[in-house]
């Protein structure tokens, strides 16, 4: 198993064991690409959640906020484009009876050939030390150059056929590159067929075309259709923006890699409104906006990346990716998309009704454009996770090398800030004690009362965890209320007065921390 395999896997069974993440209906040998999230994960969500959403609502005046129903008028479904286009290509393997994404196998494809790139940097790299000038070798080197050859056809073609919706043209890619299943060995596949992605259910008790709803795929449309409602109550002038964080759903084809592909998730999406001609300004603003917002957080600069699409949506005149480099290589986190007047044009065209915004100072009405920028919370967990989960070898207390799992999470969202750690268990003055600690702090931070075992392992679960600081009660704390204050990166301790705690924690897991930093 490659080192990044080993990694992945590590961290879904951390996720598990730590109470994260599980599989939803776990009893019942859970449910393909559906997940529950446990107890942190639930915490860590929801700071993620709260991050994006303060700094979207919080940070700009000109940005409002919405909640959406998952159910909307199956009309709208029709208007946007998703009924008759929100389609994948799939193909089956005839022998592994497995089912694949068509345009998924070749970008995997693709990324194999990024991978042998990579292997060729890499072994430079060792062979000319410091003066190895990597730009000037993926330039010159002839088998990068081929490989990197490849890559720009296969690409092209690819884009080409997903464009034009040339499903033969994409089988027939599949065939040229001899791609095989990852199952079977084998190349007897089926044809590339078109599948739909949106879940149906039926509205009350009468079957039939006339009550068909779906659930929401993305969360976007609820926005498009109260923009009009919103800008009005809140007597926005453009260019404003509403936000909006809710479920979404997806009948995704291959549903593998964790909570990276799910069929239901979660969308923080945000319309950016603005006047004709100035979308791509806007665009630019918000790329930059956004790669900072994940920066803040303190991802290293070779994690992220931005990736042009090659192939527009039908509604887009600019589209980038935000990718993560997860444990299965550079995959899409984010997009921002500069979405024309494609939507509100159409939603007017179906509803009948307006969709234009009275310009006081043009003195003129017209339909906005719209820059969106969308990311799974999902995602940005895993993103999160792959980011923090650690292993590293520290002093134990006798100062010996030992192993600890760590998960070095930016303080404000950890799912718990602080624990509170009597001691000893069995000294009820230390006990007592802790808890007068824990009601002190409650009301301010997450915390966690934990007594049971020896302190060095209580320890190493707040690490597993990502806690920032555990506050330990012993017997000088019963002399002269002061405590020992641990750092969970630093390792180092501190002696400081129960009074202070509330300050030094606040300090360093405030949210505006954060958002100071946009
Ligand atoms: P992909 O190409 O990976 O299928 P997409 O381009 O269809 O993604 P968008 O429609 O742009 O995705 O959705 C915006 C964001 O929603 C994505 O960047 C991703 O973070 C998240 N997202 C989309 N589909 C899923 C899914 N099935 N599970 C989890 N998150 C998802």
């Amino acid at each position: 198993m490659s080192q990044q395999a080993e990694q992945f896997k590590k961290i879904v069974a951390h996720c598990k064991e730590y109470g994260f993440v599980y599989p939803s209906s776990e009893i019942y040998d859970g449910l393909s690409a559906v997940y529950d999230y446990g107890p942190y994960g639930v915490e860590l969500k929801n700071n993620l959640k709260r991050y994006w959403w303060e700094s979207m609502t919080k940070l700009h005046e000109n940005i409002v906020g919405l909640d959406a129903a998952i159910f909307m008028h199956p009309k709208t479904w029709k208007a946007s484009g998703h009924v008759d286009a929100f389609n994948d290509p799939l193909i089956d393997n005839k022998d592994s009876k497995k089912r694949y994404r068509a345009d998924v196998l070749v970008e995997d494809h693709i990324q194999k050939i990024q991978e042998k790139i990579n292997k060729e940097v890499k072994k430079a790299e060792k062979r000319f030390g410091e003066a190895f000038d990597k730009a000037q070798f993926l330039e010159t080197n002839g088998r990068v150059l081929e490989y990197s050859k490849q890559i720009a056809e296969i690409t092209e073609r690819l884009a080409t056929a997903m464009t034009d919706g040339d499903l033969d043209g994409l089988k027939q890619l599949i065939v040229d590159l001899d791609i095989t299943c990852p199952e079977s060995g084998s190349r007897n596949w089926t044809e590339v067929r078109q599948f739909n992605l949106m879940f149906s259910t039926q509205l009350g008790t009468i079957a039939g075309e006339e009550s068909k709803l779906y659930l929401r795929p993305e969360t976007a449309q609820g926005i498009f259709v109260n923009f009009l409602n919103v800008q009005k109550t809140t007597r926005q002038k453009i260019p404003f923006g509403i936000a909006q964080v809710g479920k979404a759903f997806r009948n995704e084809i291959v549903a593998r890699q964790f909570i990276f592909r799910m069929r239901e998730f979660e969308q923080m999406e945000m319309q950016f409104f603005v006047k004709p001609g100035e979308e791509m300004q806007w665009y630019e603003f918000w790329k930059d906006f956004r790669m900072k917002w994940h920066r803040a957080l303190g991802t290293p600069e070779d994690k992220l990346q931005f990736h042009d699409h090659d192939n527009l949506a039908h509604y887009a005149n600019a589209a980038v990716d935000i990718q993560f480099d997860f444990p299965f290589g550079f995959k899409e986190l984010e997009g921002i998309h500069s979405r024309t007047d494609f939507d509100l044009k159409s939603h007017e065209a179906f509803s009948g009704k307006k969709m234009q915004y009275f310009d006081p100072e043009e003195e003129k009405s017209y339909i906005p454009y719209v820059v969106e920028t969308s990311i799974g919370c999902d995602r940005m967990f895993l993103a999160t996770l792959s980011q923090a989960l650690q292993e590293e070898t520290v002093p134990d207390a006798e100062g010996k090398d030992s192993t600890r799992t760590v998960m070095k999470l930016h303080p404000a969202i950890a799912p718990v800030k602080c624990a509170i750690l009597p001691l000893l268990k069995n000294k009820e003055e230390l006990t007592q004690k802790a808890r007068e600690v824990f009601d002190r702090l409650k009301f301010s931070f997450q915390c966690q009362y934990d007594e049971k075992d020896a302190i060095g392992r209580r320890y190493r679960r707040q690490d597993a965890i990502g806690t920032p600081y555990c506050v330990t009660i012993d017997f000088d704390t019963l002399e002269d209320d002061t405590v020992t204050i641990r750092d969970r990166d630093t390792l180092v301790q501190e002696r400081v007065p129960i009074s202070a705690l509330e300050g030094i924690i606040r300090d360093k897991v405030d949210m505006n921390n954060l958002l100071r930093a946009l």
